[in-house]
């Protein structure tokens, strides 16, 4: 085997030239580990038949899979999916005031668990529990990881041991592993379901009360909607109801706004503000859905119950970090301002769009995206974005897209792939024979034509 005698020694690549600039690039240890793996590909190559590559040829190996391994596989990406808060593509983005509030809170020490006026140990989540309650009429709240975390909280320090109500109309399951029934199992709370698939009455609430019952829930069909012949109970007559019996309502929301969104032209959505209103004794939902912070859970509702929250030793298992804190700080500061949230909230910016914006940004890019896509063709389309993340899954927002077609059944397949292998990966959704891009979440032309000059 000459050939494998001929192949350069680890040390020897090192001191060549390329071997040099990679250490200098990549760092010693992760250029020699590449370069010893390159080598073995070498060996088994050479083995296999092949003449022995010469030192450039291996350090070209081994640049090659250090390069490849230096992008995260969390990186940017252009989200021309049409859906506006896409939970695989990271939910809300955050605003200029949450971004730099989030940096700041990284880079210094802050007054994280400490009170300025006393010098003593502080709360974490007071000044983000004070904003959310001055914005829903809340009497207290609490912050944790994330909804799923604010509903299991919710419900095994309310409920642990006893039975919880809810209509099987609302049984919901979001995205896989949230499921109602078995969040209250891990809860520690017994599901005792009422009614039926498409009615529930006050009555059968009321029929399923008994000494055992610790909590009547209700939950928001975030991500479906049951049409015909239908019958829910409205959150105060349920919440009447649950005061009657002495047991705490508890209403998941969700989504849920801190703003009434048709003062945009936006289909309605519960605000948590109605849901305190009817009475609901805790009301629970997601900072990263139309809220537009960084993930996160909020728990508000009456004191007594926030402060047994608190307690539970599961809270401090849940708690929010310093980081996301500061973000959500930022972030509900601005709903102070209603008038200019539309400016400065990014979800609510995209999701305000108006379809002749959009369409115009669609004229606009039409003609230069065909020139670098010369194997297909170009077309600007009507197309109907959605909200995202079981928030108002009917209803659309009418919008433009690019849909391009090419020659091939594959060829839509084909394309959305190489748009996924770019530095910056363009992401769309393929519908009727196209890849279609809904330019929607498109901040700057400037980004989708940057992208696609690296095809
Ligand atoms: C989204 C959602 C959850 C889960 O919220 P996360 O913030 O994703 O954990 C729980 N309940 C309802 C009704 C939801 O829509």
């Amino acid at each position: 085997m000459d050939g494998l005698r001929a192949l350069p020694g680890v040390d020897r690549l090192l001191s060549a030239a390329a071997g040099r600039a990679l250490a200098e690039r990549h760092g010693r240890q992760a250029a020699t580990g590449a370069l010893r793996a390159a080598l073995d590909d070498a060996r088994d190559a050479v083995r296999g038949g092949a003449a022995a590559p010469d030192a450039d040829a291996i350090c070209a190996l081994a640049a090659a899979r250090l390069d490849a391994d230096r992008l995260p596989a969390q990186r940017p990406v252009l989200n021309l999916t049409g859906t506006v808060l896409h939970t695989n593509l990271g939910r809300a983005l955050l605003a200029d005031a949450a971004i730099a509030a989030a940096a700041e809170a990284m880079r210094a020490p802050v007054a994280l668990e400490y009170d300025l006026s006393s010098g003593r140990r502080g709360e974490r989540d007071a000044s983000v529990a004070r904003l959310i309650c001055e914005l829903t009429g809340a009497e207290a709240a609490t912050i944790v990881n994330n909804n799923a975390a604010a509903v299991l909280l919710a419900l095994n320090t309310v409920a642990d041991g006893g039975e919880g109500i809810v209509s099987r109309g609302e049984l919901v399951e979001i995205g896989g592993a949230f499921r109602i029934p078995d969040i209250m199992a891990r809860a520690g709370v017994r599901l005792v379901e009422v009614g039926t698939t498409n009615r529930t009455h006050l009555r059968d609430y009321r029929d399923a009360i008994r000494p055992e019952t610790a909590l009547v829930m209700k939950v928001h069909p975030s991500n479906y909607r049951i049409d015909g012949f239908t019958a829910a109970v409205p959150g105060d007559e349920l919440a009447a109801l649950a005061h009657g019996a002495g047991v705490p309502m508890l209403h998941d929301l969700g989504s849920g706004t801190l703003v009434d969104m048709t003062r945009w032209g936006l289909p309605a959505e519960p605000t948590v503000a109605q849901a305190v209103a009817e009475g609901a004794d805790l009301v629970t939902f997601s900072g990263d859905k139309l809220l537009g912070g960084p993930q996160a859970g909020f728990i508000v509702g009456r004191a007594e119950l926030i402060e047994r929250i608190d307690r539970n030793p599961l809270k401090r298992a849940l708690r929010l970090d310093k980081i996301r804190l500061a973000a959500l700080d930022a972030t509900l500061r601005l709903y102070r301002d209603p008038d200019r949230l539309a400016d400065r909230l990014p979800t609510l910016r995209l999701l305000t769009r108006t379809r002749d914006d959009i369409a115009a940004q669609a004229a606009r890019l039409v003609a230069p995206v065909a020139a670098m896509l010369p194997d297909y063709r170009v077309a600007v389309i009507d197309c109907a974005s959605q909200i995202g993340s079981g928030a108002l899954p009917v209803e659309t927002l009418p919008s433009a897209a690019l849909a391009l077609t090419g020659a091939g059944g594959d060829a839509p397949d084909r394309l959305a792939a190489r748009l996924r292998a770019l530095p910056l990966p363009v992401i769309g959704r393929i519908r009727d024979g196209a890849l279609v891009l809904d330019l929607r979440c498109l901040a700057d032309d400037g980004d989708l034509l940057g992208a696609l000059t690296r095809l």
